[in-house]
């Protein structure tokens, strides 16, 4: 398979502060390990990230969200919540983060290659349409389905598996009632942000379109991995996409700072497997997946590379 690898320098650049887990460091050890391997980066083509457009980015977001992340610095802000701080060049590393997934598309539908990975950050899955929240001003993935959607005559169901730690509020959120965008995420329940049961199902016209599988902290893998499997296999019977992104969180490491959930490096493994074999059977193997959360600096590096090398392999 050849597989497109997505970033920009600038994302060294979203400086969130000392001591804060999203750290630049994130985007230095994945590219450190993923140069590392020569034989894996020889065979990844690289492409350098664009800016998303004010227009690619409200499809997915109010016009005052966007207002709000453009102007906060210069405004004097530090932070969008809580938990989100921002730098000056922030705004500029968000469009570029939207774009790499937007990238990552275009790379796909064009051919240039089978499969992307897009090592963004700021990661984007808990951006709910109108707000910034927990690390994430814009919601990548989001941005890039229906950026897909509408540039793409072919692309008309988008198939979202978002296996990151913390539940994907936002992109459940911007897709809850749609049902051409099936939304499908596994996380530690009851953990950040506090969404993400069994009963949230999707609504109206979406009603069926979105699984929660949540998972106790402490669960064995194995198990994790079982439950990942099972929940595949349902939604594949019910739901035929014509693209397949991934919202690649690897916090849900049994090393991981900001998880407790057990998974390793073998295990992320055989779940891009899984997610490839589905591509392969239903939409030519197109599968985008973007960089959300992971935060051990000495193990996140060697997860992605294990990822991306079963992306890129055949
Ligand atoms: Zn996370």
């Amino acid at each position: 398979m050849k597989a497109a690898l997505i970033h920009h320098p600038i994302f060294e650049k979203h400086n969130t502060g000392i001591g804060h887990p999203e750290t630049p460091l994130r985007y230095d050890v994945v590219m450190k390990a993923l140069r590392g391997d020569k034989k894996l980066w020889e065979n990844l083509n690289e492409i350098t990230s664009e800016k998303a457009s004010k227009g690619l980015i409200q499809a997915a977001h109010t016009p005052q969200h966007f207002k709000l992340v453009e102007s906060a610095f210069a405004e004097g802000l530090d932070r969008l919540d809580a938990d989100t701080t921002i730098s000056m060049q922030s705004f500029d590393a968000s469009l570029f983060a939207a774009g790499g997934a937007v990238s990552g598309v275009d790379a796909v539908m064009t051919g240039e290659a089978d499969n992307a990975f897009v090592v963004a950050r700021p990661p984007g899955h808990h951006a709910t349409a109108e707000r910034p929240m927990g690390f994430c001003l814009f919601n990548n993935v989001a941005v890039a389905a229906k950026y897909a959607q509408n540039k793409y005559k072919e692309i008309e169901r988008v198939a979202i598996v978002d296996w990151d730690v913390h539940h994907g509020n936002g992109t459940q959120g911007i897709f809850y009632t749609d049902p051409s965008v099936y939304f499908f995420s596994m996380h530690q329940y009851p953990w950040y942000p506090g969404t993400g049961s069994r009963g949230e199902t999707g609504h109206s016209r979406g009603l069926g379109a979105t699984l929660n599988i949540p998972v106790k902290a402490s669960t064995q893998a194995a198990e994790q991995k079982r439950m990942f499997e099972a929940a595949i296999e349902d939604i594949a019977t019910n739901f035929r996409p014509d693209l397949i992104m991934i919202s690649a969180g690897f916090d849900a490491h049994l090393t991981d700072p900001l998880g407790q959930l057990k998974l390793e490096d073998r295990d992320y493994v055989s779940m891009t497997r899984t997610i490839k074999q589905w591509a392969a059977e239903v939409c030519q193997g197109r599968v985008v997946s973007c960089l959300e959360g992971g935060y051990n600096l000495d193990t996140l590096g060697e997860t992605v590379r294990s990822h991306v090398k079963e992306l890129a392999s055949n």
